[in-house]
C-alpha cells in the first residue's frame, strides 16, 4: 500500500514547516551545555513574573477541561481593543487561526495571494486545502524604499477571479519589512469586499508608534479585514500557544465553527489575561528590542554584512555567499540562528534580537566563523 496516494492532492504536495533547531537537540548533538537560540523570534525577557505567578496558581485545576468559549480572555481582549467579544476568534497560536481562515474560505478551486518572502505558514495552510497560491513578486534587493518588502501593487495584480484570501504580514517574517499605514489603507480600499484580507500583526507591539496602522479601527471600514495577533512574541508565551483574530462578527462566527472547542488550553487562557495586564513587561520588551536591533545593526556594519532593515524582534542579514555553511559553523559555536533558504533567501540568516549579552555573543560567533578558512570549517564538519 502506498499511503501517499490515499492522501488528498493538497497533502501530497505539502512541504512541512521547518522550525528553528531546539536547544536540547543541538546540545545532544554537540555535547555542549551553554548554547544560545536566536532562531524563533522568542522574547529574551521570558514571560512576565505576574504571568508565572498566575500559572502556578492554576496547576491544581488542570483535571478540568478549559473554558471552551474562553470567556475571561475574550472579555479582556474586548476591553483592551474596545471591540465586541463576538469579533474574536482564539487560536492555538495565531498559526491555528491562519489555518482556520484557510479552512473556512478556501477550496481546491480557489486561490490565495501573498508576497514572495512571506511567512512560511501561508503556503502550508493554502496547500493543505489543495488551493492555489498566487505569489506576488516582492520589491527587489536594490529597491530604495523597502528591499525585499511586500509590493502592494504586485499583490493587487496577483488577485484573480478565484482569489478568496490575501495574507499580508506587517511587519513580515522573515524579512522584517513593513507597510506604511497610508499605503496599507489605500490598498484595502482597492480590494473587492469579496476577498478576505488577513493582516498578520504578530509583531505589532514591536512597531514604532508612527508605523502602527489603525488596523482594529479599520475593521469598521473594511468588512473583509481580519487582523491576527499573538501572545507568542512580545508577551513571551510561545510555548503555551495562544493567538487570536479580530474581524467582523460574521467572519468570526464562521471561523469559530471550524475551531476545535478546546483549542486554547487553560494555562494559555490564564497567562494571556495576565500578560495583557502587565504593560510594564511589554514596555521593557520593546526597549530591549530597540536597543538590541541597534546593537546588531552596528555589529553587522562592523562585520561588513548588509542587512534588511527590520522593525520586528529579528533581523535578516546577508552573508554575501551561501549561508548554510555559516549556519553550520555557528552551530558549532553553540549559536542557533535561522537559515532562510526555504524562503528563497539562500544567502541570508535570520537572527532573533536577544538581550545585550546574547547579541554580543552572536556577533562574536559570526566574527569567528567568518574569519575561518572555508575549507577548515568544512573539515570540522566531517
Ligand atoms: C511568529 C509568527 C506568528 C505567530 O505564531 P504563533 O502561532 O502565534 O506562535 C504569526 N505570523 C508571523 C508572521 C509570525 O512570524
Amino acid at each position: 500500500m502506498v499511503y501517499k496516494e490515499l492522501a488528498t492532492k493538497g497533502v501530497q504536495g505539502l512541504t512541512p514547516y521547518l522550525p528553528g533547531k531546539p536547544i536540547d537537540e543541538l546540545e545532544r548533538e554537540l555535547g555542549v551545555t551553554n548554547s544560545l537560540k536566536l532562531a524563533s523570534n522568542e522574547n529574551p525577557l521570558g514571560p512576565s513574573k505576574e504571568v508565572q505567578k498566575k500559572l502556578a496558581e492554576e496547576i491544581a485545576g488542570l483535571h478540568l477541561y478549559p473554558d471552551g468559549s474562553a470567556h475571561k480572555l475574550k472579555l479582556r481582549l474586548a476591553q483592551e481593543y474596545r471591540i465586541n467579544q463576538d469579533q474574536i476568534t482564539l487560536g492555538n497560536g495565531s498559526n491555528d487561526v491562519l489555518e482556520l481562515i484557510a479552512r473556512a474560505f478556501l477550496t481546491d478551486k480557489d486561490s490565495a495571494v501573498f508576497s514572495e518572502f512571506s511567512f512560511a505558514v501561508y503556503p502550508i495552510v493554502v496547500q493543505a486545502i489543495g488551493a492555489r497560491s498566487n505569489i506576488a513578486k516582492a520589491y527587489a534587493a536594490d529597491n530604495d524604499s523597502m528591499p525585499y518588502g511586500h509590493d502592494l501593487d504586485a499583490i493587487l495584480n496577483s488577485i484573480d477571479d478565484d482569489t478568496k484570501v490575501i495574507f499580508l504580514a506587517n511587519p513580515n517574517n522573515p524579512t522584517g519589512t513593513w507597510l506604511e499605514p497610508e499605503s496599507l489603507h489605500s490598498f484595502l480600499t482597492k480590494v473587492d469586499k469579496k476577498v478576505i484580507v488577513v493582516l498578520d500583526e504578530a509583531y505589532f507591539e514591536y512597531m514604532p508608534e508612527s508605523l502602527k496602522p489603525d488596523s482594529i479601527n479599520w475593521l469598521n471600514e473594511f468588512s473583509n479585514l481580519i487582523v491576527t495577533r499573538t501572545f507568542s512574541k512580545i508577551h513571551a508565551l510561545a510555548g503555551l500557544r495562544v493567538g487570536y483574530a479580530v474581524s467582523n462578527s460574521e467572519i468570526a462566527d464562521l471561523l469559530n465553527r471550524v475551531r476545535q472547542p478546546f483549542n486554547v488550553n487553560t494555562m494559555a487562557q490564564v497567562a494571556a489575561c495576565a500578560a495583557l495586564d502587565d504593560k510594564l513587561h511589554v514596555t521593557q520588551s520593546v526597549i530591549i528590542n530597540t536597543q538590541g536591533l541597534k546593537q546588531l545593526m552596528i555589529g553587522f556594519e562592523e562585520l561588513g554584512l548588509p542587512y534588511i532593515p527590520s522593525i520586528g524582534n529579528f533581523i535578516t542579514v546577508d552573508m554575501k555567499r551561501v549561508a548554510a555553511p555559516i549556519y553550520d559553523a555557528l552551530l558549532r559555536e553553540g549559536v542557533i540562528v535561522r537559515p532562510v533558504a526555504n524562503y528563497g533567501l539562500p544567502n541570508h540568516l535570520r537572527i532573533t534580537v536577544g538581550n545585550q549579552q546574547q547579541n554580543e555573543r552572536v556577533l562574536m560567533a559570526l566574527d569567528t566563523v567568518l574569519n575561518e578558512p572555508i575549507d577548515k570549517s568544512e573539515h570540522k564538519n566531517g
